[in-house]
């Protein structure tokens, strides 16, 4: 049985420094038939578990802490009984939404991600590439038996992911994306976290520039 992606979209807000917006996100799940990974849980646990099916969830794995992006997390944890993974720098990002030490109610995530760490999947491997600049802790996943990166808000199609707001930071950005995925084949089909599939290649000559 091999691995395959699963995609699609679920709306809501993203809350950061005071302003909230309406946001689509991708919702990417990787697997067999038997057990998958969650690739951020944005809004809604529903469409999660939708594009779960009955398969076991061995890990719900966060590309960065945006709210639009960890919301439901703690909810889907229990009902799935999976750990949620995020890079430790992200901290700060997290504990907007989820609480901090303060807090009574507050919740943490399970499993520190790290650079350069793979997650065994139905068969298949996501190795983690740590990208700040959109968040500190933000990470990419690259699978290259499926020929495919999970960018996050790393990288759209069109370029780079926002900078303007609080915790992150433009050369940074720029930084990840040129020593991290444009070291990656130019045929990788780039998943984003908002909008259109791209490719490394496509990116590769704005962004080198
Ligand atoms: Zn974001």
């Amino acid at each position: 049985m091999s691995a395959r992606v699963d995609h699609a979209v679920s709306s809501g807000t993203f809350s950061l420094d005071g302003e909230t917006h309406q946001v689509e996100n991708n919702l990417w799940v990787v697997g067999d038939d038997t057990e998958c990974v969650v690739i951020d849980a944005p809004h809604s646990v529903e469409d999660i578990l939708a594009l779960v099916g009955e398969r076991t969830v061995k890990a719900i794995v966060c590309t960065h802490a945006h709210d639009d992006h960890v919301r439901v997390a703690p909810a889907l944890r229990e009902r799935v009984g999976a750990p949620i993974m995020l890079h430790p720098d992200d901290r700060p990002l997290w504990e907007l939404t989820h609480g901090d030490a303060e807090d009574p109610g507050a919740t943490l995530w399970d499993l520190d991600l790290a650079d350069g760490q793979e997650i065994s999947v139905g068969g298949t491997v996501l190795r983690v590439l740590h990208t700040p600049g959109h968040a500190p802790g933000a990470v990419c996943l690259y699978a290259p038996d499926l020929g495919c990166v999970f960018t996050g808000d790393t990288l759209f199609a069109g370029g780079p992911g926002a900078t303007g707001r609080s915790f992150s930071d433009r050369p940074t950005i720029e930084a990840s994306i040129r020593s991290r995925l444009l070291a990656l084949p130019d045929e990788t089909v780039v998943h984003t976290g908002h909008g259109e599939d791209t490719t490394i290649g496509a990116e590769r000559a704005g962004l080198e520039a």
